[in-house]
Formats: C-alpha cells, structure tokens, sequence
C-alpha cells in the first residue's frame, strides 16, 4: 500500500535511497559501479514525476495538513512523531513538521556533503537557534570559536545566557594546545553541550582547525559518557569548498540565503548530520516551527541545480579580481583565501588550508590605503557592484563592515579583529571578471 509520501512523489525522511522506493529513476545516485556526482544529482534526486501528474519539476504543495488514508495510519505518525514508536516520523503529517518540497530540498542538500540527513530553516538564525536549542540546558557550556556571525554571538551571549547557558570560546586559528586548554576550562564550569565553530570568520577570514578541534574533543572526552558534538557554520565555503563532516565535525549549519540561494531573493538555513543528531534537532524544529515555506524550499531546489556552475564561477572571478588587486598601487592588502600559502606569517593558516579546503571562494577582505574616506569613496565609485551586505549571490556586493555591519562593535574588538576603517568587503558573483576587474579599476582611480 502506497503512503501518503509515496502518493507525492516524495520518499519518506531521509529513506530516499532505501528500501521499498530503490528501484524508482529518481532515486539512483549509481550506474553501475559509477557514484553519481552532486551535480547530476540535483536535476532529479527524490522526486518522481509519475507521482506528480509527470511534472517534470516538483509542483509547489501549498497545503497546511495531508490526509491520512485511514485511521490507523494517522495513529502510526502520530506514534512516531510523539516518540511512542521508534524511527521519528513517518511521511507527511503537518506543516509545521515537514512538506514535499522540503523533503526534496533536504534530500539533495544532504548530498553535497555526504550527510545522512538535513533539516531545512526559515532563515539561517533559525536553523542556528533551533540546533542550541535541541542541544543546551541550564549550566551546560557551550565552547565556540570567534569571531562568529554578530547574531550567533548575540543568541550565545545574551539570549542562552539569560537561561543560565555558559560560553567559553578561543580564535578561530588557534593550535591544538588552545584549544585543549580551553576545553579543559569548560569541563571544570559544567556540561560542555556542544563546540560551535564558524570557518572562516567573518570578516577576519580565519580558519579553523577541524581536524585538530576534533582530536582535542575525543581526548578531552575520552572517559566521559557521551562527547559534544562539533557543528559548524559552513556558510562561507560550503557545500562547494570545504566539507567539514569528512574532518571530523559532526554537523554542518548553513545560511541557505548566501551560496546555496545564490540569487539574494530567498532567506533560509540547513542543518546537516547524522540522523540520530538530526532526529533531536528534527522534534525541536517541530515543536517551536521554525521550518523553511515550500515556496522558498522550491526556489532553493531550483538553486541547487546551479550551485556548482555558480560557485566554480564565482571562485575563478575572485581569484582574478584579487590578482589584480592584489598589486595595485592603492591596495594596502588583499585578504583571500586563495592567498594563504607562501604568506609569511601565515603558515599555520596555509596548512589548514591546505587540509580543509579545496578552493578560496569568492568573498574576501580588500584594504586599502587610507581610511573611511578612501573606503567610500571606492565604494560609492562602483558601477557593477551594488552596495550591500550579504554575499554568495550571482552579483558582486561590497560593503563596509566598521561603518555597517560591525558599526556598534566597540573600538577595541574591532581593532582585534582587523575590522579597519579601511577595510571593505567584496563577495564575487559571476559576471564577467574582465568586466569586475575594469569596475575596481575606475574606482580605485577615482579615490
Ligand atoms: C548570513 C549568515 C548567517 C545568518 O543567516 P540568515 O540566513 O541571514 O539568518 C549565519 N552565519 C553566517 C556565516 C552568515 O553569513
């Protein structure tokens, strides 16, 4: 008997490649002994037309509930969904726990990284909020590593802390005899509930140490009971350049409306893991609704299609633009990843680099010589790049941090944190990079 999932076209949570829906096209991620790349993937992956009226594209299920076929069936999600039975929820039940374009959207997300399951958000803070949330209770410590999102930092620091949640946190490059330090400090202040990293900060483009964080974590925890799991904001590298759950992080939280999205028309988030980390997360998100609306989920399916073509493009513009910014007379720096090796001083960075990444991506740190007046100047001289924050889009964005995005970050930690009056930040799209690269030549002209 067909369940209701099946009726959609869409494969029960996380069950796309398994079991009783194995035979159908859009489930193969094989042929043969050859494994199917994302890329391929994300043209069919989880959905089956012929269940769909043989729409080629996934129709847009607009409905707030779903039928159950009988009584029993109704009893048996709400078993899973209550917990009474083992295995989560089964099928489609409600809108606030899960849809068809959801489904699909979190079958092909959780491809790129190899996942074994993903939750998709209304926005990135709620994909964020709702992991702490699943995970922390009073007394716990959460360890992080800084500088994270401004919004990460607020819902640390004064939103959990209000409910008795401690942090401790070290800088995003430090060495493992850091990071073991502080992690001995936060076992002596109560239960660690979960180490949070951000790689790379923003806007200092640092990186973590996955490899090593997570060697700290298993010492740290070797005797104890249970051990926290590492999760990690991938949003500036990922899913393209750098794959944390292959370097020990057990899960993976992504700002969708950046790279993923990849438009700047679309808010979301994701969270990605194992199913039993995913399951905990999965009955918070249920509970407090903090899911992605199928339409946004949509778009993002439409995104996906793209996302390699997008950011490979995007990657090779930025590492032109930054070529030639590079060596211009009124360039004091150029932060990019693509940078990193062969920089004096930098060799720890290189190293995990070289280690964690497989490209530099497109945002990076341009400083230039002089102040918040020179800054301006560039910026307001642009003709291609518009004047925004957000990055990962099709088109260029430059922005200053110290006068915006980081305006009420005291003077000290900006100073820390390299947040400069001279400092702007470029995210890369895929325009032509000849074009980009005449653009910040007029610009840096008119300064
Ligand atoms: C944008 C961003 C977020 C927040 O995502 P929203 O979709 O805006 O809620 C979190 N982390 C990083 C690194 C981001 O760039």
């Amino acid at each position: 008997m067909p369940t209701e999932s099946d009726l959609t076209g869409v494969p029960p949570q996380g069950q796309a490649a398994a079991g009783a829906t194995a035979d159908r096209k859009s489930d193969a991620t094989t042929i043969g002994d050859r494994k199917l790349k994302p890329s391929t993937l994300m043209m069919g992956y989880g959905f089956d037309p012929v269940l769909s009226e043989g729409s080629l594209k996934p129709p847009i299920f607009l409905t707030s509930t779903f039928v159950f076929p009988n009584a029993a069936a109704g009893k048996r999600h709400f078993e899973g969904v209550t917990g009474k039975r083992p295995g989560g929820a089964d099928g489609l039940v409600y809108s606030r726990f899960n849809g068809p374009n959801q489904e699909i959207l979190e079958d092909r997300l959780a491809i790129w990284d190899e996942a074994e399951d993903a939750l998709t958000f209304s926005s990135g803070m709620a994909a964020i909020a709702t992991l702490f949330l699943s995970m922390v209770q009073p007394g716990d410590v959460i360890v992080h590593s800084g500088p994270l999102y401004a919004a990460t930092e607020t819902l640390i620091g004064r939103i959990l802390g209000r409910f008795g949640v401690q942090w401790l946190d070290f800088p995003a490059g430090a060495t493992r005899e850091e990071i073991d330090a502080v992690l001995a400090k936060a076992a002596a202040l109560g239960r660690v509930a979960m180490i949070y990293l951000e790689s790379p900060a923003n806007p200092t483009n640092a990186l973590v140490d996955i490899e090593a964080v997570a060697a700290a974590r298993d010492a740290a925890f070797a005797d104890a009971g249970e051990k926290p799991p590492i999760a990690i904001d991938n949003t500036f590298l990922g899913p393209l350049w750098q794959r944390p759950l292959k370097h020990g992080a057990d899960l993976v939280v992504y700002s969708l409306t950046k790279y993923a999205g990849g438009h700047s028309d679309l808010v979301a988030g994701g969270v990605l893991g194992s199913k039993a980390h995913i399951a905990t997360i999965r009955s918070m998100r249920n509970t407090i609704g903090t899911i992605c609306d199928p339409n946004t989920a949509w778009m993002l399916l439409r995104s996906l299609e793209t996302l390699e073509l997008r950011m490979s493009r995007a990657g090779e513009n930025a590492a032109k633009v930054c070529a030639y910014l590079r060596d211009h007379p009124k360039v004091e720096r150029v932060g990019y990843l693509g940078f990193l090796e062969g920089t004096p001083g930098l060799e720890r960075q290189a190293d995990i680099y070289r280690r964690h990444c497989t490209g530099g991506g497109s945002t990076f740190s341009l400083y230039l010589k002089g102040g918040e007046a020179e800054s301006f100047r560039f910026l307001d001289a642009l003709r291609i790049a518009k004047l925004a924050v957000s990055l990962g889009g099709t088109e260029t964005l430059a922005s200053h941090p110290a006068a915006m995005t980081h305006l009420s970050v005291p003077d000290e930690r900006k100073a820390a944190l390299g947040i400069t009056d001279n400092l702007v930040r470029i995210s890369i799209g895929v325009e032509d990079a000849d074009d980009l690269i005449a653009d910040c030549e007029q610009a840096l002209a008119a300064i």
